[in-house]
């Protein structure tokens, strides 16, 4: 085989191609992170949170200030701009979820 030639590599790995591997790659990613995000809000709920934003009495000036900041937020891994807000509360506690949706990278924000 001469340098000029093509790899054809033809390993696989269980039962799939390095090319189908490859082309598969980014919705594996899309798929472990929401996996991830979903065990995060299971542990949520475990703790007694549910899915639900802060009290009204505690918004500022009445605004919920987190969802209005996430549509100008831009995702730091694709750079879609505008992330989806996932708020969890419970009595006294209120944490959230910023999750881009195009690529499902998410953080607690
Ligand atoms: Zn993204």
């Amino acid at each position: 085989m001469s340098i000029h030639e093509p790899v054809n590599d033809t390993r696989t790995y269980a039962g799939i191609s390095l090319e189908e591997l490859h082309a598969s790659f980014p919705t594996i990613v899309r798929q472990l992170r929401d996996y991830a995000r979903m065990s995060f809000e299971q542990s949520l709920i475990a703790q007694g949170y549910e899915p639900k934003g802060p009290a009204v009495w505690s918004r500022f000036g009445g605004r919920n200030v987190d969802a209005d900041a996430l549509t100008r937020c831009t995702c730091t891994v694709c750079g879609q701009r505008g992330l989806e807000y996932r708020p969890w509360s419970k009595p006294g506690s209120y944490r959230a979820i910023a999750r881009c949706t195009a690529c499902n990278d998410w953080s607690e924000y």
